[in-house]
């Protein structure tokens, strides 16, 4: 059996299974969503967000791309952020990223003839493994510093949600979302917390919006 034929085959046992578990499960989510959560991770087919959490469908909003990033020219992950905190009303949103990330691995090395559109993707993680060389460079083995640089990317991430009008509207008048930073460990399943950011956390003064217009 090829992996889309078995794709299809699994889809029918889990509606099937679903069904008999709760008569009404797709007609209660055909209706409407009200997820609490935003969750941005990687790509990583091992880090699938709502299995690891044990969560069920509706409970979270999900955007994922190589190496949980938020860049500013990305339509795509801006657009989520927009309409998860805007329209959805989300009380947390939560970055992930995973030890032995192979976008991040990739960013330590040199860049690759063949991939030239990934590249453009990842140097945004060389930039911040410029920013925090001298710590990335304590650690000893490549691994080391490759998972240093994951957690790292992680936390400049959640940062930079911060900079982006839709949080700082969204603090200022609503006073939510409560911004977290995760990472997964392949190797034990196990999330860990790297940073929380609430709503009254300051923003450094480069970044903020003018009063005028986070009001708009
Ligand atoms: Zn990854």
């Amino acid at each position: 059996m090829k992996a889309f034929e078995r794709l299809l085959l699994e889809n029918k046992a889990w509606v099937e299974e679903k069904s008999t578990q709760e008569p009404e499960f797709f007609l209660r989510l055909s209706k409407d969503q009200r997820p609490d959560t935003l969750w941005i991770g990687c790509a990583d087919s091992r880090v699938p967000a709502e299995i690891i959490v044990n969560a069920q469908p509706g409970e979270i909003f999900v955007h994922r791309n190589i190496a949980n990033q938020i860049i500013m020219t990305d339509f795509n992950s801006l657009s989520v952020l927009q309409y998860a905190v805007d329209v959805l009303k989300v009380s947390d949103v939560i970055v992930c990223g995973h030890y032995d990330c192979g976008g991040v691995k990739a960013a330590l090395s040199k860049q690759s003839p063949e991939l030239v559109v990934v590249n453009k993707w990842l140097m945004h993680i060389k930039d911040v493994y410029r920013l925090h060389r001298d710590d990335i460079e304590n650690y000893a083995t490549d691994k080391e510093k490759a998972n240093r640089l994951v957690e790292l990317n992680v936390i400049e991430q959640v940062v930079k949600l911060t900079h982006t009008s839709i949080i700082q509207q969204a603090w200022r008048q609503h006073n939510r979302p409560v911004l977290h930073g995760w990472v997964y460990g392949l190797d034990n399943g196990m999330l860990k917390q790297l940073i929380m950011l609430p709503p009254d956390t300051p923003i450094e003064p480069i970044y903020q919006y003018t009063e005028t217009l986070l009001a708009s």
